[in-house]
């Protein structure tokens, strides 16, 4: 690229070149869905690790474009918050989860909804107001959902009092609060006390590591004792066989998800898990 009326070349690579190509595509094509509503929400089981009784779904959000073809949440979600389509898609999941939600409540399925927020959400001053309007608009009791924070976002947020205004606000009305990704390098147990948070999610990077060694297998113990101690629920995701969820068992730990129990899946499929565990 030479820049106009300079000398000094700015030579980018190409894989840069490309990189940034991709994302000005991903952006307008995401405009383009939000816009046609051509984002799909996926729903993967929390189970009760004694009993496998599914207590809750996490709402995984799911794009497959007609130009680029699926764009894995990995890749979109960073793109998203980085030019702030993060709040638009997020509208769209708390809207569809919410309607799904009551959508199972009226056919007497017994299933809380989980979402997933991004720090960048919560600096919207009017982000719990506005949860608030969508629960309203859709009539979905504020019992039938959960909201997952990330450890990252726990730790931004204890330095913002809006944001923790907000959580406060929303778990006065009945929301539950998950700290996800638990353990993954942004410990800091101050949040612990400031946020209010129901439960932790120990991050999937510790359950595959769980086989691995006994060292390993003190750390994610001590992770749950921890949590119990605190007199939180304990879940482990990315649970994927039955040894894992044997040892997580005998720790204490309250709930598992992952491809042990179902990957996420359409509401359809979630419909029929619950009937058929019900009868
Ligand atoms: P996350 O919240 O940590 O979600 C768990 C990810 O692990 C999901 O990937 C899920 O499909 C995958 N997973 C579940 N069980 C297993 C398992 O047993 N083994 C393995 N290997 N993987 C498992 P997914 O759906 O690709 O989402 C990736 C990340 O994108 C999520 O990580 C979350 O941070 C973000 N994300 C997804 N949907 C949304 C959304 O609607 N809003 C926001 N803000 N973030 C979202
Ligand atoms: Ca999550
Ligand atoms: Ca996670
Ligand atoms: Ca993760």
């Amino acid at each position: 690229v030479r820049e106009a009326g300079g000398d000094n070349i700015v030579s980018l690579s190409n894989a840069t070149h490309k990189a940034i190509n991709r994302k000005s595509i991903i952006e307008k094509r995401l405009l383009l869905a939000l816009d046609q509503q051509n984002l799909k929400v996926f729903y993967q089981p929390q189970v009760d690790i004694h009993t496998g009784k599914i207590l809750a779904v996490e709402a995984l959000v799911r794009w497959e474009d007609d130009q680029i073809g699926v764009v894995k949440p990995e890749e979109l979600i960073p793109i998203a918050e980085e030019t702030g389509l993060i709040n638009n898609i997020g509208t769209f999941v708390i809207e569809e989860a919410c309607k799904q939600a009551v959508k199972w409540h009226k056919e007497g399925l017994d299933l809380k909804v989980t979402i997933n927020l991004s720090v960048r959400e919560f600096r919207d001053k009017n982000m719990a107001k506005s949860i608030l309007t969508t629960l309203e608009n859709t009539q979905c009791p504020a019992k039938l959902i959960q909201i997952e924070i990330t450890e990252k976002f726990a730790l931004e947020a204890e330095a913002e009092t809006s944001i923790i205004k907000q959580m406060r606000q929303l778990e006065e009305e009945g929301i539950v609060f998950i700290l996800d990704d638990f353990g993954t390098g942004y410990a800091s147990f101050r949040y612990m006390q400031l946020l209010p948070i129901e439960t932790l999610k120990i991050d999937q990077t510790f359950i595959q590591s769980l086989l691995q060694s006994e060292k390993a297998q003190r750390l994610i113990h001590g992770m749950v004792q921890f949590g119990k101690s605190m007199n939180l629920t304990v879940l482990a995701e990315g649970v994927e066989t039955k040894e894992q969820q044997q040892l997580l068992q005998e720790y204490g730990c309250d709930a598992i998800q992952g491809y042990l129990i179902s990957k996420p899946v359409a509401e359809d499929v979630i419909t029929k898990l619950m009937v058929s565990s019900v009868n």
